[in-house]
């Protein structure tokens, strides 16, 4: 196996907080053991279209706080047909690279999978998503941070709950899965939480609401994750079955942003420096997670048969200190 002389970091998926940081890591590292690295912005299309920039310890300065991506992403659909790949390759080709370490979710993660097959170029990846919906880590980068963002949302929402004695149902993000919402409701003391993975019982979470408002509740937040249904008529259907004054809160983009917190930036840091160490030694083809706050590497092509489950004990006491 030839010596690793140059390798490329990339964030092709949706920003996350700590992006950044991974970024920085990566580049230290790789410096650090005498690597060449180079910076590819705007996501694969910019591997197609040549945006490559050399990147030395300074290029990475002041960056370990700063929430998105200073590579810059973007959604690029074209990457899927196999003569726009070719233009990515031969642009690899042209600067030496000869590894890539990928920071994203679970797209970045199909596209590696294919640029390993195709090119043989050995590729690791860092998990680096809100979402936190890939598997063999317990949690991804920016999962934290937007968990936190939330539930300090949530806090503000629950002061002007109090005073005007009403209920907010509060959508957070997490595509297909309910991970933030479920620790957001846990943490923020919500008093109900609609997950895409367990069935809503719309009616239950009413008797419950009116139990507590007959044991003389002030508020009530209803945590919805973006992937459980229309929130709209979520909100509707409680009003018409309330007698509580409902109103509707969707957080959106701002648990996308924000300086990562220290969680956030210990997760990019370590898997970040452990990215670069793996394939110096010639591991390439892993997801660089953590598990019980150990650094776990598990090759990619184990990844596909397995799913991330969520915690229904966590979902049971959230419940349970909800009444
Ligand atoms: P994330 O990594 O956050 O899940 P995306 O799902 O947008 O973000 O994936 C990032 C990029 O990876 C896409 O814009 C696309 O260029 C590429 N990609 C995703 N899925 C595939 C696939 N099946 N084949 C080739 N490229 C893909």
């Amino acid at each position: 196996m030839a010596k690793l002389k140059t390798i490329a970091v990339i964030t092709p998926g949706g920003d996350a907080p700590g992006m950044n940081t991974a970024i920085r890591a990566v580049v230290r590292t790789a410096i650090f053991h005498g690597l060449k690295v180079w910076g590819i912005e705007h996501g694969w299309w910019g591997l197609m279209n040549g945006h490559l920039l050399e990147m030395g310890p300074k290029s990475v300065s002041g960056i370990i706080n700063k929430g998105g991506t200073i590579l810059h992403s973007r959604r690029c659909p074209e990457f899927k047909n196999k003569a726009n790949r070719e233009k990515a390759y031969k642009n690899l080709a042209d600067k030496g690279i000869d590894g890539i370490v990928v920071i994203g979710g679970d797209g970045s993660l199909r596209a590696s999978e294919i640029i390993m097959k195709e090119n043989k170029t050995p590729v690791n990846i860092i998990p680096a998503t809100i979402d936190n919906d890939i598997p063999c880590t317990d949690y991804t980068i920016g999962f934290d941070t937007a968990v936190n963002t939330a539930v300090e949302a949530i806090d503000k929402i629950r002061d002007t709950a109090t005073s005007h004695e009403r209920l907010f149902v509060v959508e957070v993000m997490g595509r297909h899965n309910g991970f933030i919402a479920l620790d957001v409701a846990l943490v923020s003391g919500a008093e109900a939480v609609i997950i895409p993975e367990v069935k809503t019982n719309l009616a239950k979470i009413v008797k419950q609401i009116k139990a507590g408002q007959e044991r003389g509740k002030e508020s009530f937040i209803i945590v919805v994750a973006e992937g459980a249904g229309d929130v709209r008529k979520i909100a509707n259907q409680l009003q018409n079955k309330l007698n509580i004054g409902v109103r509707l809160s969707i957080l959106g983009h701002i648990q996308r942003g924000g300086t990562p917190t220290a969680l956030s930036r210990e997760l990019a840091c370590k898997l970040g420096a452990t990215a670069v160490e793996l394939m110096l030694k010639g591991g390439g083809g892993y997801l660089v997670g953590a598990i019980s706050d150990k650094i776990c590497c598990t090759l990619i092509n184990k990844l596909a048969k397995t799913k991330k489950q969520i915690d229904l004990e966590q979902l049971r006491i959230a419940n349970m200190l909800a009444t």
